[in-house]
């Protein structure tokens, strides 16, 4: 019989919306309160940053786990786990406060101790189950930041009794991020005297890697599409990992991110202006006019509205529309309103192209939420051409919003968005295959024009927000899994 509730602890570097710079942070987020929700004692630490805003937090007094030291190679760490409930939730969430190592203007630094925060991160989660007396069914890490966690469980904890039963398991996100160190932090890691333990082929390169040695410690390995779980075997997406990955092959199961349709709901989101579903729709109009109002972008002969919400990186295909745009702009009647920031080069390329075409661009660098919600809400079209994409949330939401997405078929998006077919009626947004810029070309193209048959386009609209990509279905996926290697371990 399997167990009914499970015990999970899960260590992540970001938990949305306190601390996020992209997805990891919606997905840690969404699932916890999932799990939180059907019972499951979920135990989520992340470090308390100083970038945190903690005024909605009530931080409950915890004397327990106040005053404690680790020792992580030289370093001899204060530190203390604070908890409070995540604001609109029950959901209880434990912060690690160690000024030493959190006090920081980001997330992330490129400073010389990066590697400790995050050693910290993970060994703090297994101590915090200790203190706790805690004994997690499933430890959960996410990305490079926790892919000790496995290893550690393994060696430096084996003593604990307490984890005798744990599984691990390691979600990639991105297997871009690997966290890939100097071999000189190998004291710091408490791998001086097991170097045997580590990725050699690395360790002679004077490297260490810690995604890497999560991939070969955890108990199941699981991403966040399944294309990208079939791409990251290929060296073309592998990053490197690919050959670890297919000897790992058994243990590698890809399982779509779902949306938090408590934040993403056109229906009652706080972010926007109108709100709006698929059987009353006139808000989503008055929505594109408040954001193009807002944007200061000229509205009239309704213009289509294309939005882009992204990192600036070159996963994100920026380079093929800086090839396809500025040409395309002049062709076409379109208008675009983008926000995000990265590289230098692509935030330069968008300043200009907003300078060129102060009535039709409108580029907004930064980070912002609440434009995040405009502009899913008031575009037409919604525009991911990315290089690769793990999972990708934005087409997700752009679905729910009734905001037709165009994208590559690469990874998530391969899995969630299907190319429309004006014969059937059926598909959900615009799908092409290669990365290069005619296959983008196309994809504008097809759905400018799309967008003059207001006919299909309504229908294309409509199949996209009849979708489900709910924490719901996909929270569930992630429960069967856990209780499937649970049941093997016995
Ligand atoms: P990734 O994790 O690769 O950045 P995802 O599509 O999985 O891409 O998730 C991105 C998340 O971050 C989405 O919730 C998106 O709305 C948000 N996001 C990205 N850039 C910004 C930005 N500049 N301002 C606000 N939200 C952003």
């Amino acid at each position: 019989m399997p167990k009914k509730f499970l015990k999970i602890c899960l260590a992540s570097s970001e938990l949305a919306p306190l601390a996020k710079t992209g997805g990891l942070a919606d997905v840690c987020a969404a699932l916890s309160v999932y799990l939180d929700k059907k019972g499951h004692d979920v135990r989520v630490l992340i470090p308390l940053y100083s970038s945190i805003d903690t005024t909605a937090l009530e931080f409950a007094p915890n004397r327990a786990l106040k005053n404690l030291t680790i020792e992580i190679g030289n370093h001899n760490l204060r530190y203390s786990i604070e908890s409070a409930v995540l604001p609109a939730t029950s959901l209880k969430i434990y912060f690690l406060n160690c000024p030493e190592l959190y006090d920081r203007p980001g997330i992330y630094t490129s400073g010389p101790d990066e590697h400790l925060r995050f050693i910290m991160l993970s060994r703090a989660a297994i101590e915090m189950c200790q203190q706790m007396g805690f004994a997690p069914d499933i430890f959960h890490c996410h990305d490079w930041h926790t892919a000790l966690v496995p290893l550690y469980l393994q060696n430096h904890y084996a003593w604990d009794r307490l984890f005798e039963k744990t599984k691990s398991v390691l979600t990639i996100h991105n297997i871009a991020y690997q966290g890939i160190f100097d071999s000189r932090i190998l004291h710091d890691m408490g791998m001086r005297s097991l170097p045997q333990k580590l990725y050699q082929e690395d360790l002679a390169l004077n490297h260490v890697n810690f995604l890497k040695t999560g991939v070969l410690y955890a108990d199941l390995l699981t991403t966040v599409s399944p294309t990208y779980a079939r791409e990251i075997l290929e060296p073309t997406y592998g990053m490197g990992l690919q050959d670890l990955l297919r000897q790992r092959q058994q243990s590698l199961v890809g399982i779509l991110n779902g949306v938090d349709t408590d934040e993403w709901n056109p229906r009652d989101d706080a972010l926007i202006p109108f709100h709006y579903d698929a059987r009353a729709i006139s808000g989503k109009k008055k929505n594109k006019q408040a954001l193009m109002a807002e944007l200061e972008l000229d509205s009239r002969n309704d213009v289509p509205l294309i939005g882009i919400v992204s990192r600036l990186t070159a996963q994100k295909g920026i380079e093929l529309i800086q090839a396809v745009v500025p040409r395309l702009i002049q062709q076409r009647r379109f208008a675009l309103a983008v926000l995000g920031s990265g590289e230098p080069r692509y935030e330069q390329f968008f300043s200009t192209l907003q300078h060129r075409h102060r009535d039709r661009v409108c580029y907004y660098r930064g980070f912002s939420n609440k434009l995040a919600h405009m502009i899913e809400a008031g575009s037409d079209i919604f525009l991911m051409p990315s290089r690769f994409e793990p999972c990708g949330l934005n087409q997700m939401y752009s679905l729910r919003y009734g905001t037709v997405p165009v994208v590559r078929r690469t990874g998530g998006l391969a899995d969630s968005v299907q190319l429309f077919d004006p014969e059937s009626g059926k598909g959900t947004g615009i799908v092409f295959d290669d990365f290069d810029n005619n296959a983008l070309e196309w994809g504008l193209n097809t759905v400018l024009d799309l967008y003059r048959d207001k006919k299909r386009w309504r229908r294309l609209l409509r199949n996209g927000m009849a979708m489900d990509y709910s924490w719901n279905r996909q929270g569930q996926l992630y429960v069967n899994l856990f209780r499937q290697i649970l049941d093997e371990g016995r």
